[in-house]
């Protein structure tokens, strides 16, 4: 199976029930698509600027960036966020970054390559880019053990897009790692985000597009934060939402999605004010920083002299140990956004084969 782009003919060939699943269940193939407020992007600019005018008059131009990790971080725990280092490669982020790159190669490459070639060629291009934003400098000082471990890993995200994904065909209009910017406030506040898969194209008011963010690791509870951030971007961007927003755990074949609504872009715009008006209390005025205990307190630089790992502990302890991973991030933030209304995708059964992917190549 390729990862390449689709042509009709090849849209028209058998798909294995996972990749039948994807098209109907998460790509909602065929579906109805929502229309929006042909306001409701300068509505959403306009609450956020409101609510950010009082801490923006205090900021520089760019002053403030924000990313899907600075605001889920800030919302958590204030003191780490304060704390954050600057980011360092490993080799399992180095190979999301080497499977995102093989992913986007494949799509658009005609030769049907493998996911090791695809691999390949991605550490490739990557070793041989010049900016200092991407892994090249760390994938050059690899052990030779260290980078067939990096390809391994990224091989198996890879494959696991391949297997699980229907060729994507060039009429669905995909689009790879597209950045996304947004400035506010004149220019003092900049939202940021990069998308790893953008399928289809909004028509007039009608929500037409598909984000998906693909996972290495596990479900968590942010990622569905984060996927609104995204959704709330591209409302802004495009002045056109997308019609839903998914999280594709690659190793497992698996997602969560979202549809996207009014008020789940309310509430990401809100989610976005809050975090904001707190990286500038933090950073700008000096306000100090409150605690946000939870299970990321035990990859926390500042653990050793922190009290929050007690505090986490002695919760978890009255809760008679039932708080993990995920359920601990999901109280840590429950005070910050309602409740995620978030489809987790189940049986992903085979439907009858529908002849839909040749009679209607537009995604
Ligand atoms: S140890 Fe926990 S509570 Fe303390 S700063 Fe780190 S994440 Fe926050």
């Amino acid at each position: 199976m390729s990862a390449g782009t689709a042509s009709g003919a090849a849209l028209a060939r058998e798909l294995t029930p996972r990749q039948d699943a994807v098209l109907r269940e998460l790509m909602g193939w065929g579906g109805e698509r929502p229309s929006f407020d042909p306001l409701l992007a300068v509505r959403l600019r306009e609450l956020i600027e409101a609510g950010l005018a009082s801490v923006a008059e205090r900021l520089g131009r760019h002053e403030v960036l924000v990313t899907k990790h600075e605001l889920a971080q800030v919302l958590q725990c204030e003191r780490r966020w304060l704390a954050s280092e600057p980011f360092e490669w490993s080799v399992r982020t180095a190979a999301g970054t080497v499977a995102h790159r093989a992913i986007a190669l494949g799509l658009f490459l005609r030769d049907d390559p493998s996911p090791v070639e695809l691999v390949d060629a991605a550490v490739e291009r990557i070793t041989g880019e010049d900016h200092d934003w991407g892994p090249a400098a760390f994938l050059s000082g690899l052990s030779p053990a260290e980078e067939a471990e990096l390809r391994a890993e990224a091989v198996t995200q890879v494959t696991g897009f391949v297997t699980c994904f229907p060729p994507v065909a060039r009429s669905w209009r995909p689009s790879v790692e597209a950045r996304v910017r947004v400035d506010l406030c004149d220019d003092r506040i900049v939202l940021r985000g990069k998308v790893d898969l953008a399928l289809g194209q909004p028509a007039g008011t009608q929500a037409r597009v598909l984000l998906v963010d693909f996972k290495a690791a596990r479900p968590f509870r942010t990622h569905a934060d984060d996927l609104r951030y995204y959704a709330l971007l591209e409302a802004i961007r495009t002045g056109v939402p997308p019609f839903r927003v998914a999280s594709f755990y690659l190793e497992a074949g698996r997602w969560q999605h979202e549809d996207v609504t009014e008020d789940v872009l309310l509430t990401a715009a809100r989610r976005v004010v809050q975090g904001v008006r707190r990286m500038v209390e933090l950073r700008v005025d000096g306000r100090e920083a409150t605690l946000g205990p939870g299970p990321g307190c035990a990859f926390c630089p500042e653990r050793t002299d922190c009290p929050g790992p007690e505090r986490w502990e002695a919760e978890r302890a009255s809760a008679g140990g039932g708080l993990g991973v995920e359920e601990g991030i999901a109280q840590g933030i429950a005070d910050e956004a309602p409740p995620v209304a978030v489809l987790v995708e189940q049986g992903g059964q085979a439907g009858p084969q529908e002849e839909h992917q040749a009679h209607h190549p537009q995604y």
